[in-house]
């Protein structure tokens, strides 16, 4: 992983990833994120509510090396609120990518 690689850097481009979808868990929608150019990988927490305008927002944090096979739809809200920071974008925050530090509160 590099500090000058663009999926450190916002704003994000969604060619720049391969996005594995790993489920959802009664609020958000969850994708594994990789890398294309540095192979790193982030997990990614989507909630859209279709009835409200500009309600899209996300999460996504980075993913430690020993740790993806812990991760799972059910466990990876809690997973992103114990990091020390994440990236935080969406239509919700008018399409703004900002990182946020802890602390981190999917809601
Ligand atoms: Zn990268």
């Amino acid at each position: 992983m590099s500090d000058k690689c663009k999926c450190m850097k916002p704003p994000f481009f969604y060619l720049d990833f391969d996005s594995i979808d790993i489920g959802e868990d009664g609020l958000g929608e969850i994708t594994v994120d990789t890398c294309k150019r540095c192979g790193t990988k982030w997990i990614k927490y989507l909630i859209e509510e279709p009835q409200l305008t500009k309600s899209g927002r996300w999460w996504r944090a980075l993913i430690g090396k020993n740790e993806e096979n812990k991760i799972s739809a059910n466990t990876s809200k809690t997973y992103i609120e114990n990091q020390d920071w994440c990236f935080v974008g969406g239509s919700y925050f008018d399409g703004e990518v900002h990182k946020k530090e802890r602390p981190i509160c999917i809601h």
